[in-house]
């Protein structure tokens, strides 16, 4: 009976220093020491013993007993010592971290603006290459290859060296004017639309000059449009855009896809028209080049400029941004600081 003690004892021990969590802890206890486990029952078979052996057997009983209840016992108190540095405290009233919202860009903002303003008169929006051929970005557009305006546009050519294309024929659109003659020769008038878009000039950068940036163009054509149609639209745009004090003027000006044609000019909205550096002390901010649609664009794409006549305006979307938001450097729109998008 000696052996089967020291045989309980060790099979006991081994199993509670394998054991890793409370509640197998609690079974191998009931499996040793209940009321029916296995030293229990070896207990019970103590009175049987032959008298002179009863005592020594009896006192290796109780001292493998008490090894089995101290080991399960540290066992225990180990196992919830490490319990309680796992657990985590979660206090589920305190209120939760918000993730960052994003927002629009502030030229998309301005963007998204400016076609809400044009399609509550009826302007339709569309969109077009900004790879284009010299047809379009100037041809279509009354401007053949010998027009001294060419110059005024710092054309970016693709280079077509290894291709079929000849040489000077593609070229980044320098104008979304583009859209005229491609828009034109698939539809038939009367229509109104605008086309937002970026363009692309050799320019040297700098605080009111980029390379690229942003224009919208607008045109409309019908049996009965006139100068005054161009007007009503320019200034009705620039009051819901900028507010209704806006002041806009037109003087004349030159472009070779318009007859006649005009520049307009806004009250400066920084210094509400008294003069600062903004406007360059005039009051007044030059913001866009429309004119009538010149008969030979109309004559170009097939519709009859005896019937037919259009105006035509472009905007620099980039130019409307930094004056919505006062910003005195062009360079900034395309700046991805987030400590400058955040203010928008
Ligand atoms: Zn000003």
């Amino acid at each position: 009976m000696g052996e089967e003690l020291i045989g309980v004892k060790n099979s006991a021990l081994s199993l509670i220093l394998d054991c890793d969590n409370l509640k197998e802890l609690e079974e191998l206890k009931l499996q040793f020491l209940g009321r029916s486990g296995k030293l229990t029952l070896l207990l019970k078979e103590l009175p049987k013993l032959p008298l002179e052996k009863r005592g020594e057997i009896g006192r290796l009983a109780n001292e493998v007993k008490k090894t089995i209840e101290e080991t399960i016992s540290q066992a225990q108190e180990k196992l919830s010592n490490q319990n309680s540095q796992n657990k985590i405290d979660i206090d589920t009233t305190i209120p939760g971290i918000k993730p960052d919202i994003g927002h629009l860009h502030p030229m998309t903002q301005v963007l998204y603006e400016v076609v809400d303003i044009f399609k509550r008169i009826g302007f339709q929006v569309a969109d077009g290459p900004e790879i284009e051929t010299d047809y379009y970005n100037f041809e279509a557009l009354n401007i053949p290859k010998d027009h001294p305006s060419r110059d005024t546009q710092q054309t970016l050519y693709v280079d077509t060296r290894n291709s079929r294309i000849a040489a000077g024929e593609t070229l980044l659109r320098t104008q979304t004017s583009n859209m005229q003659g491609r828009i034109m020769e698939k539809i038939k008038p009367p229509f109104r639309i605008i086309v937002p878009g970026k363009v692309f000039r050799y320019e040297q950068v700098d605080v009111s000059h980029g390379f690229e940036f942003q224009q919208f163009e607008g045109f409309a054509v019908d049996e009965n449009i006139k100068m005054t149609d161009l007007f009503g639209v320019i200034e009705y745009f620039f009051k819901k855009f900028f507010g209704e004090k806006t002041k806009v003027r037109f003087v004349c000006h030159n472009f070779p896809f318009v007859e006649p044609g005009a520049e307009a000019y806004i009250s400066c909205n920084v210094c509400k028209g008294k003069g600062c550096t903004f406007c360059k002390n005039s009051g007044w901010v030059e913001i866009l080049g429309a004119g009538m649609i010149h008969p030979n664009v109309l004559r170009n794409v097939n519709i009859d400029p005896n019937k037919y006549h259009g105006f035509a305006f472009g905007v620099g979307l980039s130019r409307l941004a930094t004056l919505r938001y006062q910003m005195d450097d062009l360079r900034l729109l395309t700046n991805p600081d987030m400590r400058i998008l955040e203010q928008f």
